[in-house]
């Protein structure tokens, strides 16, 4: 089972989450046909934004894009372990990555950031977001292996009372341990003595789309094409990016919506 764990050390100094989505690494790896080249880069993002969502309130929406040489993977992600994931082009050209973060409460933008970063791979540009946006220093290490369904992430936190001493110790020591080390020893690095579990939250897939959504999608097309295209095809299509659900729409409701868009719109 795909799942979120959080601990806290026992002197409640530091705090670690630990992200386990083999089944939804190889779920979106078919969904979007993604190349092997770009596997680690679209899931480290995918972990990456779990973790992140981690720091939500309840009914937030986490957002995390991250582009590079013309790619762009998203991903969309809540406390609650919801999640779904992109890929597009993107015409961000610059060397390195930039990634860009927002966050969505129920009535939209709360918050965002972008931050560019001219390291050389998806997980120290995350790094370094952290690190620009939380201005305290973080442990994240992921581990991403398609073949044994094992794709992880971890990260290790101080809090803003956390004596630098500790926190940096503890870096230092999960950041020697390769990224396959299993969770209880990168724990037991961090800190020897007690760790206890704050949380553990199921990780699943999970698309908001619906028909009447996508037709939004179709409005923005304009009245004249809508009609055209009901003339001449009798239908239109939407795909939604994240999921690929396939909406169809007949002649006589794209007529409707470019007789709305007539009404709205009066010339
Ligand atoms: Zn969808």
């Amino acid at each position: 089972m795909d799942r979120i764990v959080r601990w806290i050390d026992g002197k409640d100094e530091l705090r670690a989450s630990l992200v386990e989505a083999g089944n939804l690494e190889k779920f979106l790896r078919e969904l979007h046909e993604i190349p092997p080249q770009e596997e680690q880069s679209f899931f480290q993002t995918v972990l990456g934004t779990l973790l992140f969502a981690q720091d939500l309130k309840t009914h937030q929406t986490l957002s995390l894009q991250v582009e590079h040489a013309g790619r762009a993977w998203h991903c969309d992600a809540t406390l609650e372990g919801m999640t779904r994931a992109m890929t597009t082009g993107s015409k961000w050209l610059e060397p390195g990555f930039r990634i860009s973060v927002r966050r969505l409460g129920q009535k939209g933008l709360i918050y965002q950031s972008v931050v560019e970063s001219k390291e050389n791979s998806v997980l120290l540009a995350l790094r370094e977001y952290l690190e620009v946006s939380e201005q305290s220093p973080a442990h994240l290490s992921c581990y991403i292996d398609s073949s044994t369904l094992r794709a992880e992430a971890f990260l290790l936190r101080g809090f803003p009372d956390t004596p630098v001493e500790t926190l940096s110790k503890a870096l230092v020591a999960t950041d020697a341990l390769d990224p396959s080390t299993p969770i209880r020893e990168l724990l037991t690095a961090a800190n020897p003595g007690r760790w206890d579990i704050l949380n553990e939250t199921t990780v699943e897939h999970h698309c908001p789309c619906t028909r009447l959504r996508a037709m939004a999608s179709l409005a923005t097309l304009g009245a004249a094409e809508l009609e055209e295209a009901a003339a001449k095809d009798g239908e239109l299509e939407v795909i939604c990016d994240f999921c690929r659900t396939r909406y169809v729409y007949n002649a006589s409701e794209l007529l409707n919506i470019a007789q709305l868009l007539n009404t709205e719109t009066p010339e």
